[in-house]
């Protein structure tokens, strides 16, 4: 029989992916003697039973629960329901990788109306009883039955009305009585049923609820952010109960050993008094910094002290831990590797080194590579800010630059956004489903809340900027409307704000490009010296090539050139070639790009100093080139001393069907030859002119053949670039060795790759195009269906972003193997947009690409994801 359930005592901090993150933890904890309340994990693989067994928990697993409670009754020496000592539990959610609030869970069960009285009468403390009793039917209501937390609040927001208070520890014993009676009341009318009494069946309908959880949508979306595949499943923590809403020498705190938005070392957190669970992060009252608690706890903070160095020593991490303090004693609820922000992950990885606890490796696999996002981009320029004065400060919660129109609702965030608005979202208090509103965001900035709200949590975990807690707001959220420093805020005013500082402005600060420097460049200099594969950038402007210069490029892996004919009145010349009518019409009005498309070329190599660049030939359909706006097509048709209707009917012949499928890449070289030959005579100039310049630079030009699917093709286009180019560098009488390859993008080319590399001298794998045609979704409509795609589980992650390994990498696998057999000397890269996608960039190792081409802000993304697959 399968081991379903362990106790925190049987596990240990290796059984992560059986226990889950928390479960694991809190197992380690036992097991090194902190002070945890005790209990037992049921296990992931429970949780994939669950949905197995069509979303039931199965009576084997029941009875391994049942005889748990039992072994837990006996270690806690309490009893579910009991009249003398009864048991009451948390029950936890916690899957392998940490996904902060995304899943549910429920604190008190085990109550009802006799087990409250004997806590009451046992105690002494009746309002602490009836205080627990309203939180548990509030959070089962929510949590199990999905009755919605708002009815509750507003039940609360009433009593403390009725009651002429402010915060939820004024109400007293009678008044979270009368609320627990009224909750009742709700929970009946909404469900149909009363309260449930049973603590046996409460934790059997808590447990499910966890599993459940874990399919909810703002877990999917969680997920496929974060890479966590729903294969995993939840482990569920059932553990007994400390309390830090028993008075005043109780309390509740969470803290990180290292500050996660700086990296400085040092206690880092968040404590309040008389308080339970989420109350700190939830903002309902403002808690004080963790030093404080200090004065007020002076055993139970030394003592935590030591537990931080303790498990900072034993984790080798940052650590951000949960804990509560009851009458006074310290009890650990949680503790993981922090999550931090990209600046401080870099800081406590170099300083880990300094401090001997880390090996400069381990402090580069410690780095996940997608974060360095937030640092690539812009922050405020420094004289605009100087020279700005802040209309209000707050706490700067997770740092980067903001500056956008204000919106009040995630679902404005998310419509503004998209249609190409720069927004900032302004709320009283984010909750879990505010998250795709705040992901499309320039940045947060909220009304309530601390350091550790869910809005600086989430906002640090995805790299947002944030400042949290700004109560000079006076929000009227209803009416899209706020008050601050005096002046009327409406949805669509600019203001800018600083993550770092918590500085709030009014209107815009331009920003300024971020660099490489500090940590930043230590860590990437240990990962440069670990990996093997070389990383390159799709740059198609000598402004873009010198960023990605900048930032570590090591060539061009891709210049799209189409990009190049609409700068300037080059798009005239363009549309006059396709509008000719003889092959000696179109050589004289691409003669005049020449010229232009040279410089452009110069340029890039003089950016590359030295290093390849791949320049790909003309790739999209002719009609998008062509005029739409009635003006343009008039002065073509004077240019080319025809009719408009002349020009209109050319336009109309040019249309097509399926473009993407149609009159492109290699296609416009076989029907205009001139495009090929004007495009070759241009990058050997280029590199002929810039060699000259640069004697100690060895320039060898490499021309790439889009959508190539037959050798011939290839051979057909070939041919011309040769010809050309052989002319070219002999009427310069220079010597020049140059290049001719391929994209590898149609599949059939992959599965040809052995005849295409007879006469391809190196591979691109085009993957936008390459998973386009092999999964045959379109790259332009696919986004329609996709959703629904997610939500029946048949994709997990968006195959245009992360690379799809078993099909698309199988054909780029078998391509390198083929092609590699016929020509050793074959060189093979990545240009599509999974070039910059640590996962796709791992597998590109894998399959032994030369290297990885990609946007220029990935670049070091993508440096570091190669050395970390390469550790
Ligand atoms: P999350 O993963 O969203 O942080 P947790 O399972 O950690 O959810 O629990 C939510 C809150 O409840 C945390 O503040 C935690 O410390 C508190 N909590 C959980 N279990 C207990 C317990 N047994 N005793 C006291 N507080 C608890
Ligand atoms: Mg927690
Ligand atoms: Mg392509």
């Amino acid at each position: 029989m399968a081991k379903w359930v362990y106790l925190f005592t049987e596990g240990d901090a290796g059984m992560r992916n059986l226990l889950g993150g928390k479960g694991a933890n809190l197992a380690e904890m036992t097991n090194i003697g902190l002070p945890v309340p005790q209990g037992f994990t049921i296990t992931t693989e429970a949780c994939t039973q669950y949905y197995e067994d069509g979303r039931e928990i199965n009576e084997e697993i029941q009875g391994q629960i049942n005889e748990y409670i039992v072994k837990m009754e006996e270690i806690t020496g309490k009893k579910f329901g009991d009249t003398e000592n009864p048991l009451l539990v948390s029950v936890r959610s916690g899957a392998r990788a940490s996904m902060p609030g995304m899943m549910d869970t429920i604190l008190n069960l085990g109550l009802n109306e006799t087990v409250v009285d004997v806590l009451a009468q046992k105690s002494g403390n009746a309002r602490w009883a009836w205080d627990c009793y309203r939180r548990f039917i509030q959070m089962y209501s929510d949590v199990v039955m999905e009755v919605g937390k708002k009815y509750f609040e507003k039940l609360i927001d009433e009593m403390k009305e009725k009651k002429g208070v402010k915060l939820d520890v004024e109400l007293d014993a009678d008044d979270l009585k009368e609320l627990a009676n009224q909750f009742k009341a709700e929970y009946k009318e909404k469900i149909g049923a009363d309260f449930p009494d049973d603590p046996k069946e409460q934790l059997m309908g808590a447990i499910k609820a966890v599993f459940r959880s874990w399919d909810n949508p703002r877990a999917n979306v969680y997920r496929r952010d974060n890479d966590i595949p729903y294969s995993w499943g939840t482990a569920v923590n059932v553990q007994s109960m400390a309390f830090g809403n028993m008075g005043d020498d109780c309390g509740t705190g969470v803290a990180f050993t290292r500050d996660p938005a700086t990296g400085a070392k040092g206690l880092f957190g968040e404590f309040l008094t008389n308080a339970q669970g989420e109350d700190v992060v939830a903002g309902v009252r403002t808690p004080m910094h963790i030093s404080e608690m200090e004065e007020k706890f002076p055993e139970a903070f030394k003592q935590f002290k030591e537990v931080c160095e303790t498990l900072e020593k034993h984790y080798r991490d940052m650590q951000d831990m949960e804990f509560t303090v009851e009458h006074g004693k310290l009890f650990m609820l949680q503790t993981r590797n922090g999550k931090r922000t990209a600046k401080a992950a870099l800081k406590i990885a170099c300083d880990l080194v300094d401090e001997g606890m880390r090996t400069p490796e381990e402090a580069v696999a410690m780095i996940e590579p997608r974060n360095l996002d937030a640092l690539l981009h812009p922050t405020f320029d420094a004289a605009a800010l100087k020279a700005a004065t802040p209309i209000a400060k707050a706490l700067g919660a997770a740092p980067g630059a903001a500056c956008g129109k204000i919106v009040f609702t995630a679902e404005d965030a998310e419509s503004w956004a998209a249609r190409g608005e720069k927004v900032v979202l302004v709320r009283l208090e984010t909750s879990p489903e505010d998250i795709t509103g705040m992901k499309v965001s320039q940045g947060i900035l909220t009304v309530r809340g601390g350091m550790t709200s869910h809005a600086a949590v989430v906002a640090r975990g995805m790299g947002a900027c944030c400042v949290s807690g700004c109560g000079d707001i006076i929000m009227d959220e209803a009416n899209k409307r706020f008050t601050l420093a005096g002046k009327e805020y409406h949805e669509g005013d600019v203001i800018s704000f600083d993550g770092s500082t918590g500085c709030i402005y009014d209107g815009a600060i331009p920003t300024v490009d971020a660099k490489i420097a500090g940590d930043f460049d230590r860590i990437m200099g240990w990962a440069d010296e670990y990996r093997t594969m070389k990383v390159r950038t799709n740059a198609d402007t000598p402004t873009d090539a010198k960023k990605a210069r900048e930032l570590g490029a090591e060539g061009i892996g891709l210049c799209r050139t189409e990009h190049m004919f609409f700068e300037g009145d080059r798009i005239d010349a363009f549309r006059e070639m396709i509008c000719s009518d003889t092959v000696e019409e179109r050589e004289e009005a691409l003669s005049k790009i020449l010229p232009l498309q040279q410089g452009d070329f110069e340029q890039l190599y003089e950016a590359m100093e030295g290093e390849p660049v791949t320049i790909r030939f003309l790739d999209p359909p002719l009609h998008e080139f062509v005029p739409t706006e009635e003006e343009d097509i008039k002065k073509l048709a004077e240019a080319k001393g025809k009719t408009v209707a002349d020009i209109k009917a050319i336009i109309d012949s040019l249309h097509e069907f399926n473009p993407m499928l149609g009159h492109r890449g290699c296609r416009l070289a076989v029907t205009y030859p001139e495009i090929a030959k004007m495009q070759t005579a241009a990058v050997i100039r280029a590199a002929i002119n810039v060699s000259k310049k640069h004697p100690d630079w060895k320039i060898v030009p490499e021309i790439m053949i889009p959508l190539v699917g037959d050798i011939k093709e290839l051979k057909y286009v070939k041919n011309i670039v040769v010809e050309t180019a052989d002319a070219e560098i002999k009427a310069a009488g220079v010597e020049m060795e140059y290049e001719v390859g391929t994209m590898i993008e149609v599949p059939r080319a992959a599965l040809t790759a052995d005849k295409i590399a007879e006469e391809a001298e190196f591979f691109c794998f085009g993957t936008n195009d390459l998973t386009q045609m092999t999964y045959g979704f379109s790259r332009d409509d696919s986004s329609k269906f996709m959703d629904a795609y997610f939500d029946a589980k048949i994709i997990e992650n968006d195959p245009f972003a992360r690379l799809d390994q078993s099909g698309v990498g199988q054909l780029m696998k078998m391509a390198i193997e083929k092609g590699k057999k016929v020509r050793p000397t074959l060189h093979c890269g990545i240009c599509g947009e999974h070039g910059g996608d640590p996962s796709s960039v791992e597998f590109c190792n894998e399959i032994g690409l030369d290297y990885v081409s990609c946007s220029p802000f990935r670049v070091p993304i993508a440096r570091l994801a190669a050395a970390q697959a390469a550790l």
